[in-house]
């Protein structure tokens, strides 16, 4: 059978939009977001956790403590896309570049060296970022398309065990990869010596690091970046906004 991409619903539709990247080292370029369903953590303040946090699973989030919070319906927030009509939709906008992220993308690595194969022989422009947990080494046929990652291993403030959300031997790889930057997202000061311990005993460069602020309203975006700032300037990491926060709130398909 041909291969499938699992994709986000946004509502009748897969959630395949163009935007400004909001985040990292691309922020501001105009980009196509591909959002696939399903990762291999559960990050307690994941912004996107329609795309693993399903009815029948036994995952905690921040917002059980919501009222009228509950968990997905699989089968309203996923769905399948076949590689031909997922081409088609991407091709459909003015960009070439195009961002998979999730959920965790590499965790569908066979079907998107399907897509990335048939959209470079649609137009050889076409080029790739990927937005990753830093738990899974990108594969060979991956690499063939040399993509950007943006690479995000999570803090303790995740909620994640330490052996499910680093593995060294996946970020040492990215470390050593010219492509790939580091995204960490912060929600308290001393989330920041975490990252320094992280980057001192990976040997990552400070100016491949970014700092980001967990925040998904403007108001707490504006609560957060100021100390965060101050956190970027005396220990060389790049800050990172949330663009599309500042702009859109808290909305998604943008
Ligand atoms: S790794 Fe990313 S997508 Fe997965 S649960 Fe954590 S924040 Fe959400």
């Amino acid at each position: 059978m041909a291969e499938q991409l699992v994709i986000a619903k946004l509502g009748e539709g897969p959630e395949i939009f163009y935007s400004i990247q909001g985040e990292g080292f691309s922020s501001g370029v105009p980009s196509v977001f591909v959002r696939l369903s399903g990762c291999n953590l559960q990050c307690v303040w994941c912004d996107t956790d329609y795309t693993w946090n399903f009815e029948g699973t036994p995952y905690v989030h921040q917002n059980d403590q919501r009222p009228g919070y509950r968990k997905f319906v699989r089968a309203e927030v996923q769905c399948r896309l076949r590689i031909e009509e997922a081409a088609e939709a991407i091709q459909g906008y003015p960009c070439r570049n195009v961002i998979f992220t999730g959920g965790e993308p590499l965790l569908q690595s066979k079907p998107l060296v399907e897509l990335m194969t048939c959209l470079r022989t649609l137009n050889a422009d076409f080029r790739f970022d990927f937005e990753t947990n830093g738990t899974r080494l990108p594969e060979a046929a991956i690499e063939s398309f040399a993509p950007r990652y943006n690479v995000s291993p999570k803090l303790a403030n995740s909620g994640m065990p330490v052996e499910q959300r680093l593995k060294p031997e996946v970020l040492d790889w990215f470390a050593a990869c010219p492509r790939a930057t580091f995204k960490f997202v912060c929600q308290r000061e001393e989330d920041v010596a975490e990252v320094r311990a992280f980057v001192g005993q990976a040997g990552v460069p400070a100016e491949r690091v970014f700092l980001m602020p967990e925040a998904t309203t403007r108001e707490l975006l504006a609560e957060r970046r100021g100390w965060l700032i101050s956190k970027c300037l005396a220990h060389g990491f790049r800050y990172s906004d949330r663009l599309h926060v500042s702009v859109w709130g808290a909305r998604r398909g943008v």
